[in-house]
């Protein structure tokens, strides 16, 4: 199979076909920074995260941007309620975000743009639309894009446009459907609003330069993102699926009319976060941000926390909504703490194995590498190999299936299960160990859950534990289950978790 994917242009599952084969152009609108990201902004780079990794896993070569959206409504009223510069204002929350991702293991695109660094690039674009009658300059300095000029307006949305366009323009970048008009590309300076804030773009009105004083539209940003960073196409654009109408429509409208070209060729849209079924909105109130929810399970480690939420996402399908509560965050977490268990008997085993290397080798007459001896340490059987080329095969038939992750993470427990049981009954040999470490590496670059830290993890246990274990186990053996348990809830208080496994039982730090 080779990688297909729903594509929101054309409503179907389509193979992926680059423009490029040695460039893959991927774009997503970024945050607006005028308050921490919440959770289901957070969602949805998740999922620009995974697909870009996947992309890479895959061995496209991927080139990603990302815009800042610093100049907007919201940055500019919310910079002035709290009476610090645009810029301040921008930076510092553009910064949280970044540190957001980071903590989730988002990786940053390759370029990160604010929008403030590109007013020449809109201008350059809005002076082309109103050379070639798309756009119009309005009474009050504003410019709008005309709708009605570009006969392919609505095809993303899915919209019949005819009859729709009325006669009005908007100029709130946030419209609903119903409300098809002219939008703005340029908003004329209003002192009253923007105080301090204005930006000049010079643009021709029939052969007489004119300056124009004011700020951009939303939508205008991301075309100027695109053309000055990849040129006028692109191969796939990312959002939220609430982006589709009026934002990626209009994008589509300035875009192609500019230079002609088909934009972008597949449009990826992610299904929202929800919260009691309602969408996780700012302007809902309805939100937690990345700290609330650290600070609601403190008793857990951030970066537990955080691995829990690639997880929780990981496993839902990345078109589809998601009612996020605290139980399924709980849930995920509990999981990784089981991957971590695998992640720290794979290690102990490993580390086992390679002091018994050093023992065997030692030993004069065992010197000689017999047949035994590359069993346990250096063979890497038919059979092995044969499970290992069939889980990836499946792992990347899953990804490449519209990027189902919630069918990969099914592989990766069933690799689980295989790496469990192969450690109890001691089949692996010390090479098939470090091969398959090497594996959970190379889908760690997908899924960026595990911590390998846990594979060297070899904590002193004080000897009196060691001593209360036994006794505990004597008196299991002796069925003193009184006793036993006695002992068991002892370790608790001490700090120490009882791990009873098939080859004997052993103490942990919890
Ligand atoms: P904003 O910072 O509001 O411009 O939004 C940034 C991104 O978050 C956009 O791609 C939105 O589509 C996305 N987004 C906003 N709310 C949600 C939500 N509840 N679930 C998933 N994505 C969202
Ligand atoms: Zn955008």
């Amino acid at each position: 199979m080779s990688l297909q994917f729903y594509n929101t242009l054309t409503r179907e599952i389509e193979r992926f076909k680059p423009l490029k084969q040695d460039e893959v152009k991927v774009y997503y609108c970024g945050p607006t920074p005028y308050n921490y990201a919440h959770i289901g902004n957070l969602r949805n780079y998740l999922m620009d995260d995974i697909i870009v990794r996947t992309l890479r896993f895959l061995g496209y070569k991927v080139k990603t941007v990302m815009n800042v959206t610093d100049i907007d409504d919201k940055t500019i009223r919310d910079s002035q309620k709290s009476e610090k510069s645009l810029k301040d204002f921008t930076e510092f929350y553009t910064r949280e975000f970044l540190d957001d991702c980071k903590k989730l293991g988002i990786l940053p695109a390759d370029t990160i743009a604010p929008i403030s660094t590109l007013i020449p690039d809109m201008g350059m674009i809005i002076d082309g639309l109103i050379k070639k009658w798309y756009a119009y300059l309005a009474e009050d300095g504003s410019v709008y894009y005309s709708v009605s000029k570009f006969k392919k307006y609505g095809q993303l949305a899915h919209l019949d446009i005819k009859g729709m366009i009325s006669s009005v323009r908007i100029d709130n970048d946030e419209y609903d459907k119903e409300q098809v008009a002219d939008f703005a590309l340029w908003k004329a300076y209003d002192r009253e609003s923007d105080g301090e804030n204005f930006w000049e773009i010079e643009v021709t009105i029939e052969w007489e330069k004119k300056i124009l004083k004011g700020r951009p539209g939303w939508h205008i940003e991301c075309s100027a993102c695109n053309m000055k960073f990849f040129g006028p196409q692109i191969d796939i654009h990312m959002g939220g699926c609430d982006l589709v109408f009026p934002h990626h429509q209009n994008e589509i409208a300035q875009s192609e009319a500019y230079s002609g070209k088909q934009f972008s060729k597949y449009w990826m849209h992610g299904g929202h976060l929800l919260v009691d079924n309602k969408k996780m909105a700012k302007s809902a109130n309805n939100f937690y941000t990345l700290r609330d929810i650290f600070a609601k399970n403190s008793n857990t480690s951030e970066t537990l926390i955080a691995r829990g939420f690639r997880l929780m996402w990981l496993q839902n399908q990345y078109r589809e909504n998601f009612n996020f509560t605290q139980d399924r965050l709980q849930a995920s977490i509990n999981t990784i703490k089981w991957l971590d268990e695998m992640m720290k008997r794979l290690g102990r085993y490993k580390n086992e194995l390679i002091g018994d290397e050093v023992e065997w080798t030692e030993l004069e007459d065992l010197r000689e590498r017999t047949a035994k001896w590359r069993l346990k340490f250096h063979e890497i059987s038919r059979e092995f190999r044969d499970n290992q080329q069939a889980f990836m095969q499946e792992f990347i038939e899953k990804l490449e299936d519209d990027f189902d992750t919630l069918g990969a993470m099914a592989i990766i427990f069933e690799y689980q299960t295989y790496i469990n049981s192969g450690i109890d009954d001691e089949l692996f040999s010390l090479e098939e160990c470090k091969s398959i470490i090497d594996f959970l590496k190379t889908w760690n670059e997908v899924i960026a859950i595990f911590d390998f830290e846990l594979l060297e993890s070899n904590e002193v246990i004080p000897k009196e534990i060691i001593a209360l274990l036994a006794e505990r186990n004597e008196a299991k053996l002796n069925k003193n289950y009184t006793e036993s348990d006695r002992i068991r809830n002892e370790l608790d208080a001490l700090g120490y978790k009882i791990i009873d496994e098939k080859n004997g039982s052993r103490v942990e730090r919890k």
